[in-house]
């Protein structure tokens, strides 16, 4: 299929097991809505038919990834799956060392705390809700060097996720490099939209920062999708196997951190890798606080063999091409439908524009999270709130950061559902695109003071 590249592409498995979903009817998602406070992350996962809420954990693993399951070597030290998992790593995406966690933010926080000193400035290219508010834990500011092309939704720049290397230099010499612990690079930036960096864009981030002696941390989150945009866009790669582009990006950055809940297709998991050797001393004693022993981190010896797994299988070149192929599927479809989306599509989502769709909702009555709750009443589609809700207060002045972007993501899980779920999904958007003059906003009920977007209530206006 692959060296077929004219011809549609088709889910490169058959399926072997099935779970069934229902859609409930109209009066009881009203109620489930209203319920959930109007927040899709508080609804019951029972009364959702086809749920968009995110890609983490999401996956539907392999026949082999399950196999691997009933190898689990649940040993308190030394689990044979660890050694695993480490050698998956080190093949795969070459860093040295690595310490394992029970997901992402377990990883942010330890590169976070040991990094990171009060009153250092953190540059990155777009931030992600997790990796800043550790950043901002550790005393440290988030610096957003990305591109401007990144923040404007319908600019078609096929790698908005680099990083504008004047504002990244400028922020070096106004604040000093010693100000400077490291620069975090994210692949395939979800806050953007899952926007691809560059090859070249990357290259020239590390020769800057070598300049000035500065590290990269990579959120490798979603490293495989960003390859094979890589592959599709960038001259030269052409002909690339994606795990060749998946090494050479990560050769390019000192350690990364990653969530293996998206691209590695496990329920649960992640990892802090890293080259220096001191550094990862000190990540291995920190992880044994807050996580678990240095061989396990968080994560039962079956979960380090399903990752371990999961990892190859993340780089096959059918795979990706499907995984993100579907994304461009219902993607496009919408754009046919006239429905304003994030341009170009993602890799992992298609990101509705909510700020266009609900011109007449000024963003204190949340457009976009007014949307996701008009989604679900339309035909049960969980989706998430990607705007002002997400972004949070500013620590300083207890604001609302208004950031330019106000989305709503239609994340799409790796293997899960086919392209029939998508043409539904598409009925669905484009029906209440059709009713968007008579939605009217929210206003918050209830507020958390972390990462409000979790838990936070709303009602009508
Ligand atoms: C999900 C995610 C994280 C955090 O990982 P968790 O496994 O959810 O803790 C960090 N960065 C990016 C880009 C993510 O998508």
């Amino acid at each position: 299929m692959a060296d077929n590249r004219d011809r549609s592409w088709a889910e490169p498995y058959k399926i072997k097991m099935v779970e069934p979903v229902q859609m409930i009817s109209r009066e009881e998602r009203e109620r489930a809505i209203e319920e959930a406070g109007y927040n899709t992350f508080l609804l019951r996962s029972r009364d959702v038919y086809i749920d968009l809420l995110t890609d983490s954990g999401t996956s539907a693993m392999s026949d082999r990834q399950w196999a691997g399951m009933m190898m689990g070597d649940e040993a308190y030290a030394g689990s044979e799956n660890f050694y695993h998992l480490e050698e998956a790593i080190q093949k795969y995406y070459g860093y040295e060392h690595i310490v394992p966690t029970h997901q992402g933010r377990g990883a942010e926080h330890m590169i976070s705390q040991l990094m990171i000193d009060e009153g250092d400035f953190v540059p990155g290219n777009m931030y992600f809700t997790t990796t800043k508010l550790h950043q901002e834990l550790a005393g440290g500011t988030f610096v957003d060097v990305i591109i401007d092309e990144a923040h404007d939704p319908e600019n078609e720049h096929p790698f908005k996720a680099n990083v504008d290397l004047n504002k990244l230099e400028d922020l070096i010499k106004e604040k000093g490099a010693e100000k400077i612990p490291y620069v975090s690079i994210a692949t395939s930036v979800n806050m953007a939209g899952g926007q691809p960096i560059s090859m070249d864009n990357l290259k020239k981030v590390r020769e800057l920062t070598n300049k000035y002696d500065i590290p990269i941390i990579h959120d490798m989150t979603r490293v495989a999708e960003n390859a094979y945009f890589i592959k599709q866009r960038e001259e030269g790669y052409e002909d690339t196997p994606v795990k060749e582009i998946v090494r050479e990006i990560c050769s390019l950055t000192d350690g990364a951190t990653m969530s293996a809940k998206k691209d590695a297709l496990v329920n649960i998991g992640g990892f802090l890798a890293l080259d220096d050797e001191e550094l990862f001393k000190k990540a291995q004693n920190m992880v044994v606080v807050y996580e678990g022993l240095h061989t396990y981190g968080g994560m039962a010896g079956r979960d380090m063999e399903a990752l371990a797994i999961g990892i190859t299988e993340s780089v096959d070149e059918d795979h990706i091409r499907a995984r993100v192929g579907q994304v461009q599927y219902l993607g496009e479809k919408l754009i046919d439908m006239g429905v304003p989306v994030v341009r170009p599509i993602g890799s992992h989502g298609v990101f509705l524009n909510a700020k266009k769709i609900l011109p007449h909702l000024s963003q204190d009555e949340l457009p976009a999270q007014t949307l996701a709750a008009e989604l679900y009443l339309d035909a049960g589609i969980r989706s998430m709130e990607r705007g002002v809700v997400s972004a949070g207060r500013n620590p300083e002045t207890g604001e609302h950061n208004y950031p330019d972007l106000e989305l709503v993501r239609l994340t799409i899980p790796r293997r899960v559902y086919t392209q029939a779920h998508m043409d539904v999904v598409a009925e669905s958007v484009e029906a209440v695109y059709q009713q968007r003059e008579d939605i009217t906003g929210l206003a918050f009920d209830y507020e958390p003071e972390y990462l409000r977007f979790f838990q936070s209530r709303f009602k009508k206006r």
